[in-house]
């Protein structure tokens, strides 16, 4: 089969356990081990082998936790075999699997196939409105409030009129109502759907059965009870699905991630070959020592080996710091340290650290001693305003009915439909139960409005009826089309005309060219306008993506998950920190430590934890213990270091750099 390596190769670079998961293609397959064992590469082996072996490319998929976790294993998969089989292969998120199924069969529950996904700030601004019209603005509930309940009552199969809360229920349940108005899904409604539509329709059923013969789940600790439920639906006999995870490093139980579906797999889908491995081959014996001592205290934990195959390594290291301020500078410090007359790279570090609020230090001095970065959980790409609003045109051209991109542009830029024009359409629509295109279309509506008003509105329909039909005759030049499109309204100038500085000018210029290029790119590798528009959506998500430009990574422990580097810097282990202050109120400590034994273990080379004595918290120093898992971590493997004696020796040394003495100044 074409350019790669053949069937010997394949196995080679497997140890024998990886090479038995790697050749059990049939029946279920859990393979239960611990980080940094290799479960996602054997995953990747196991895609290549199935592909040698003959399977169909489009009849596997694979199920990832991340949009760039998906990137990365269709690359993986793309150098082991034909490259046009890995692009081929479904590789997803459980979201965009959702949006996928829900494409084909979202008719079967008497929604519309052309939904529109609400995610991001698009979701959040409906809340909000929504608020305000429940007049909750005064009691102060966030669009946060309602989401996450929202989110609750969807994941755990609950209507969400049973929301306890008076305020927040009335929200949530209009803002269903309006979704459902707008045609619009959410993302949890995206699985909910999905679920259901193949859980009640065998025709469905049948349709994503015949598609995927082969299932593949990695991180599945962290899955929850609706997406075990969408596999049983998706995975008929002889149910060929291969799941990989770690209990140990299982971090999402907040959210409603159920660990026992990994630990009673059996249970779901009975007779499943099960695979251990027990070769870490990611960490050194120092760093893997530390982990596995940690660990150890973790109650009603499933025993199983972790050892190191890299042997020795350098002691992990524990400083303790005066201030969070020193603390980033001791970061910064250590980092061009290691890279003074060496040639490696910033991409070898990375800061982990337990929120986003506990970077911000960080991101200041990394920003100020220059030191490239970048940033996890950072506002999205495709969640600018600006990206917003070009996709939201391109999402009406794609389909009028659109509801909550179309009243995003009805007035973007101003064109004359105001916010009464606006509000006379909402509720005409809401008396008539008709959409805002077919509203704006129609006399009985326009007819209510001034000769002005209903002037704009019908050039509205015009301009987007001419572009609808310009960009359906575009082929792969639709770049251009929405360059013109983009001159038509004259979108820039009125950009422009909204920003402060010539930095915002140009962030925001640039971003708009960015749209046209990532949408020609998608064009060309075959997607439709609304495939775009919906990979788009789903990346308005930030949570756990990584921005996509060189430099230290600084990550949150959660997005860390799967991921690994040379060297590892763990910040702000302090009590309240890590584990975190609501986490004893709550009874999830051992979540919290098993977070930090994700932290651990992401490490190969070197590991630096530290921690502070004194942080700024709400604009305030405030006194911290170390963390107490501290001290389940054994000595053995742990050289603690004093910052103040080393800034002294440093201090005395003809060598020291600016940096050091600054520093120094600071402390003193
Ligand atoms: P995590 O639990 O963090 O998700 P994992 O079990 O998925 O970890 P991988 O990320 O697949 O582990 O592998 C960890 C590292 O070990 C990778 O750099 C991988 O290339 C390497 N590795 C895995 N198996 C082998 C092997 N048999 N020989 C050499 N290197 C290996
Ligand atoms: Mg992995």
């Amino acid at each position: 089969m074409g350019r790669g390596p053949g069937k010997g190769s394949l196995r080679a670079g497997l140890n024998e356990a990886q090479a038995e998961a790697v050749q059990s293609t049939e029946g279920p397959v859990l393979i239960l081990a611990g980080a940094g064992t290799g479960k996602t590469r054997t995953v990747i082996f196991r895609i290549a082998n199935l592909l040698e072996k003959g399977a169909e490319p489009r009849n596997i998929l694979a199920v990832t936790f991340t949009n760039k976790a998906a990137c990365e294993m269709r690359e993986r998969v793309g150098g082991m075999v034909r490259r046009e089989a890995a692009e081929e292969m479904t590789v997803s998120t459980f979201h965009s699997l959702c949006v996928r199924i829900l494409r084909v069969h979202a008719g079967l529950l008497g929604y519309n196939t052309n939904f529109s996904i609400a995610a991001g700030s698009d979701r959040d601004g409906l809340i909000k409105q929504l608020i305000v019209r429940h007049g909750g603005a005064k009691q102060k509930i966030q669009a946060w409030d309602v989401a996450s309940a929202v989110s609750r009552q969807k994941n755990s199969g609950m209507p969400v009129g049973e929301i306890p809360d008076d305020l927040i229920r009335t929200v949530a349940m209009s803002y269903q109502r309006e979704l459902r108005a707008r045609n619009a899904l959410d993302f949890d409604d995206l699985l909910v759907l999905a679920e259901q539509a193949l859980r009640e329709f065998k025709e469905a059923r049948d349709y994503w059965r015949e598609r995927y013969h082969y299932v593949t789940v990695d991180e599945f600790q962290d899955t929850n009870g609706l997406q075990m439920d969408l596999l049983m639906q998706l995975v008929g006999p002889p149910h060929n699905l291969c799941v990989v995870g770690d209990d140990d490093q299982s971090i999402y139980g907040w959210r409603g991630a159920q660990v026992s579906n990994i630990l009673q797999f059996g249970h779901f889908f009975p007779d499943p070959k099960v695979v251990r491995l027990e070769n870490n081959y990611r960490s050194t014996e120092a760093i893997l020592s530390v982990a596995n001592e940690l660990i150890r205290n973790s109650p009603s934990r499933h025993e199983k080996t972790l050892r190191a195959t890299i042997r020795g390594g350098e002691k992990v290291a524990l400083m303790a710091l005066p201030g969070d301020e020193e603390e980033a500078f001791w970061v910064a410090g250590e980092i061009r340290r290691a890279l003074a007359g060496k040639n490696g790279r910033w991409e070898d570090f990375a800061v982990l650290f337990r929120t986003n609020t506990h970077i911000r230090k960080v991101e200041q001095i990394f920003r100020q001693e220059e030191i490239p970065y970048r940033l996890v959980g950072a506002q999205s790409f495709f969640d600018r305003r600006e990206v917003r609003d070009v996709l939201a045109y391109l999402q009406v051209l794609a389909n009028p009915r659109a509801d909550v991109a179309l009243l995003r542009i009805l007035n973007t830029p101003p064109r004359g439909i105001g916010a009464n024009t606006a509000m006379l359409l909402l509720e005409h629509c809401r008396e008539h139960g008709v959409q805002s295109w077919a509203a704006m279309k129609d006399e009985s509506f326009t007819g209510q409005l001034s000769a002005r008003g209903a002037g704009a509105v019908r050039s509205f329909v015009e301009l987007i009826e001419g572009f609808s039909s310009r960009f359906r005759g575009a082929g792969d030049r639709v770049g251009e089309a929405l360059h013109e499109l983009l001159q038509e309204i004259d979108y820039l100038s009125w950009l422009m005309r909204s920003c402060r500085t010539e930095e915002e000018r140009e962030q925001r210029r640039e971003a708009v060219g960015e749209v046209g290029v990532a949408l020609t790119d998608a064009m060309k590798r075959g997607r439709s306008l609304q495939e775009f528009l919906d990979e788009a959506a789903l990346d308005a998500e930030p949570e756990e993506e990584l921005e996509q430009k060189s430099g230290v990574t600084l990550i949150t422990l959660h997005a860390s998950k799967g991921l690994e580097f040379p060297v590892v810097f763990l910040v702000g282990l302090e009590e309240g920190v890590l584990p975190h202050w609501r986490s004893t109120e709550e009874g999830t400590r051992d979540e919290e430590r098993r977070l930090l034994y994700v932290g651990i273990t992401r490490a190969q080379k070197q590991l630096f934890l530290s921690y502070c004595a004194l942080r700024r918290k709400y604009g305030e120093l405030v006194r911290c213990d170390p963390s107490s898992f501290l001290e389940e971590l054994g000595e053995e493997w742990i050289v603690e270091r004093d910052y103040v004696e080393e800034m002294n020796a440093l201090a005395d040394d003809d060598d020291v750099n600016d940096f050091f003495g600054n520093m120094r100044a600071l402390l003193d």
